[in-house]
C-alpha cells in the first residue's frame, strides 16, 4: 500500500511523473495549489478580476470552475448550448445543477438562437464540425465576455490538449500557430483576455479532482468528434509518457520557457466586421460568412425584370 507523502494515510494516487503519492485531502490541496501557482506564473488574473469560465459539463471545465471558487477568485461560468440532441441537454443539466448547488452564476447562451444549432450547420457545412464548432464557440465565448464586462475567459483545455496540439503544430511546423500558443492571450481590440489554468494538468488528474470533489460531470465525448487526429497524437504522447514519465509535461513547459519567447509575435491587425462588429482580419468575419451560407438571401426583385 501506498502512503501519502504528507500524511501518511493511506494514498488514493500516486503521480509518477511527480513522484508523488497523496490521500484525498492532499491531493485536493495540491492540486488547488498547483492551479494558483500556474494563474501566477503566467500572471493571468488576480482576486479583483471577474473571471467568466467556459463551461462544457466536462470534468475539465467544472474542475477548473470548482477550484477558481475554491481558491476565491470572482468566477462565474458560460454555457454555450450547441443544440447537439441529448448530449447538450445533459451538459446543460449538469452545468446547471453545479451552479446551483453552490450558488454560483451561470450564463446560458443558446447557439440556436444566435444562429442555428451545431447539428443544422453540419448540414450546410463541408468542414468538420468540430472546425465551425470551436470557431462559434470562440466567437460568443469572446462576445459575452466583453458585453458582461469580464476581464478574462478561462479555458478547461488540459496539458493533454496542448501536447497535443503542440506536437501537431512542431509536425507541419505551424509558426503561426506556435507563436500563439501559450496559456495567456492578451487582450487586444475587442478581445477579451484568455487564460488556461489547468494547461500543466493531465486528464486524469482533472478526473480524479472533479471524482474527489464529487462534480457530476458528463462522460460521454460529443457525437460529432470526428476521429480527429488530436486523438492520435494525444496517443502518440500517451505512449512515450508511460515509458518516461514527465515527457509530456517537459515537452510543454520546455516549449514555453525555451522556444515560445524566439518566436516572433508578429500580429495580424484586426478590423470590426463590417456586418456585427466583432474583431476580425476579413472583411465580414466567419460567423457571419457562415450565417450568411446558412439563410441565403433572396434575389433581389429587380433581377427577374
Ligand atoms: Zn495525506
Ligand atoms: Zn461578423
Amino acid at each position: 500500500m501506498r502512503k501519502c507523502v504528507k500524511c501518511q494515510n493511506k494514498a488514493v494516487v500516486y503521480l509518477p511523473q511527480h513522484r508523488l503519492s497523496l490521500c484525498k485531502e492532499h491531493y485536493m490541496e495540491w492540486y488547488a495549489r498547483r492551479v494558483e501557482a500556474t494563474i501566477r506564473e503566467f500572471r493571468m488574473f488576480s482576486k479583483k478580476d471577474r473571471v467568466l469560465v467556459a463551461v462544457s459539463g466536462g470534468k475539465d471545465s467544472l474542475a477548473l470552475w470548482h477550484v477558481l471558487h475554491r481558491l476565491g477568485y470572482r468566477a462565474d461560468g458560460l454555457y454555450i448550448n450547441l443544440g447537439i440532441d441529448e448530449y447538450s441537454e445533459r451538459s446543460k443539466l449538469l452545468c446547471d445543477k453545479f451552479a446551483k448547488d453552490r450558488d454560483l452564476v451561470l450564463h446560458v447562451v443558446e447557439l440556436k438562437r444566435e444562429v442555428a444549432s451545431i447539428p443544422e450547420i453540419k448540414q450546410v457545412e463541408k468542414r468538420p464540425a468540430c472546425s465551425f464548432c470551436g470557431q462559434l464557440k470562440r466567437y460568443y465565448m469572446n462576445k459575452y465576455a466583453r458585453l458582461l464586462g469580464y476581464h478574462v475567459i478561462a479555458t478547461g483545455h488540459n496539458l493533454d490538449d496542448e501536447s497535443a496540439t503542440l506536437l501537431s503544430n512542431v509536425l507541419s511546423w505551424n509558426m503561426e500557430y506556435l507563436s500563439r500558443q501559450f496559456p495567456v492571450l492578451e487582450e487586444r481590440e475587442g478581445f477579451v483576455r484568455k487564460v488556461k489554468p489547468l494547461c500543466k494538468f493531465t486528464e486524469k488528474e482533472n478526473a480524479l479532482y472533479a471524482f474527489l470533489a464529487g462534480i457530476e460531470y458528463v462522460e460521454e465525448e460529443c457525437p460529432f468528434a470526428e476521429g480527429a487526429s488530436s486523438i492520435e497524437h494525444k496517443m502518440i504522447l500517451n505512449q512515450v509518457e508511460e515509458k518516461s514519465p514527465g515527457t509530456k509535461l517537459r515537452f510543454y513547459m520546455d516549449f514555453l520557457r525555451r522556444m515560445h519567447p524566439l518566436l516572433s509575435s508578429e500580429e495580424v491587425s484586426l478590423v470590426p466586421c463590417r456586418v456585427c462588429g466583432e474583431p476580425t482580419t476579413a472583411e465580414v468575419c466567419s460567423v457571419c460568412r457562415l450565417r450568411e451560407r446558412l439563410s441565403p438571401k433572396p434575389l433581389s426583385s429587380s433581377a427577374s425584370s
